[in-house]
């Protein structure tokens, strides 16, 4: 993440509506990646997210209308505002997919939604589990579902307690769904490039096995002994999907922490020979098999210095390590695979080989005009409020994707 300015020097931080100097408003402009004043006389002014419910700080251009901003336009379902857990809730979400986005606009991948594309959108439900109608956080088919329950820092930590899991974040879910999702996008909209799939089964497995098996044998028996030298998790090790999902998640993590470091100074050098890892070692399978992979292994080489010092600086200040994951030559071995499937995508103006033009945008009578200030392919959708008693097809269909809990 970038260190931001006010326009009065103070530093500002990618969560504030107000600098503590001078006290400005301001908001995040993802058109320039940057923090920006709303003075009277700005062209900016907050999202109606922000203006009507306080979740959201980005700005889109000034109209009297108001309007969504590039992040809240992938909302589809908001949690019924007026009960329990409510807008704090939802707030926290929003706080987390902001972050999650932040990155994905940073690496310049596609970001489409339901109304541009019907089937291969993005769309976000943030939903209210009840007793009869249980809320399982997951991707299908474009839609990432997050339980509105794991706010909640109580319920989040139990969650992780029982499922053995040393981090469980809400930036962490929605990386892992976002990967699920550039998975959908990537490897199931036709026409599929066999040689990337067949890449990607080298590397992390078949993805043909039976998924609802695969979910019932981790569950029961856990990880396989020595899972540590091969996955990046015990839950990567459930099915090659979530290996996909789980490294995609600690990309962002090692890359979005190592911006954040160099923005604020941290001295962040490679570390010793000794302990690097041989570019030897990590060759990928064909198409993805480059000559150097230099620039790749000095983000590793970096975090590999890096992520020990703030575990350290947790422990000395009473907290738990921030980063408790060791990397293998196989795990990097598959986070080269992400590095080098979202150079991919960048190097080809936001798709991979072989990825069709998007359908043009339906004639829908509900959908409000574009925003001004939307990014490229990103159209405006309409969000609904998420009724006390809504059902849905994620949670009683077979799932082809779907997050732990
Ligand atoms: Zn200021
Ligand atoms: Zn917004
Ligand atoms: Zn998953």
């Amino acid at each position: 993440m970038k260190a931001f300015r006010c326009c009065c020097s103070n530093t500002l931080y990618f969560e504030n509506s107000h600098c503590l100097q001078c006290g400005v408003q301001v908001g995040f402009d993802p058109a320039t990646s940057t923090m920006v004043p709303l003075t009277k006389d700005s062209p900016f002014q907050w999202c109606n997210n922000g203006l009507q419910h306080g979740v959201c700080n980005w700005v889109v251009p000034r109209n009297p209308a108001g309007s969504l901003c590039v992040a809240c336009q992938f909302n589809h379902i908001i949690p019924n505002l007026s009960v329990e857990p409510g807008v704090p809730a939802w707030a926290r979400f929003e706080r987390a997919k902001r972050r999650a986005l932040y990155s994905i606009l940073q690496l310049d991948l596609p970001l489409v939604n339901r109304v541009a594309d019907p089937v291969y959108g993005l769309a976000f439900d943030f939903l209210v589990p009840t007793p009869a109608l249980p809320v399982t956080t997951g991707h299908q088919n474009g839609v990432i579902t997050m339980n509105l329950e794991e706010a909640n820092d109580s319920i989040r930590e139990r969650n992780r307690e029982q499922l053995r899991e040393p981090y469980r974040t809400l930036l962490g879910h929605f990386r892992h769904e976002l990967a699920h999702y550039y998975w959908y996008l990537w490897f199931e909209k036709p026409p599929v490039n066999f040689d990337l799939l067949n890449g990607f089964q080298k590397v992390f497995g078949d993805q043909r096995v039976d998924y609802a098996s695969a979910l019932q044998r981790y569950y029961t028996s856990g990880p396989p002994p020595g899972w540590q030298l091969t996955h990046v998790s015990s839950y990567a090790t459930m099915h090659p999907w979530e290996d996909w999902a789980e490294t995609w998640a600690h990309y962002l993590h090692i890359t979005d922490a190592l911006e954040t470091a160099r923005e604020f100074g941290m001295s962040a050098e490679p570390v010793a020979s000794e302990t690097s890892f041989d570019p030897a070692t990590i060759l990928l399978p064909p198409p993805l098999t480059e000559e150097d992979p230099s620039d790749f292994l000095e983000i590793i080489h970096r975090w590999s210095a890096l992520s020990p010092a703030l575990n350290e600086i947790a422990s000395s200040l009473g907290q738990r390590n921030l980063y408790p994951f060791v990397h293998s030559t196989t795990t990097v071995t598959k986070l080269y695979f992400i590095h080098q499937i979202i150079q991919l995508a960048e190097n080809r103006a936001q798709s991979l080989p072989a990825a069709p033009v998007p359908p043009a945008a339906p004639a829908t009578a509900a959908a409000p005009p574009p925003s001004p200030g939307s990014a490229p392919g990103v159209a405006p959708l309409p969000s609904e409020v998420a009724p006390d008693n809504l059902t849905k097809d994620l949670h009683t269909a077979q799932p082809q994707a779907i997050r732990k809990g």
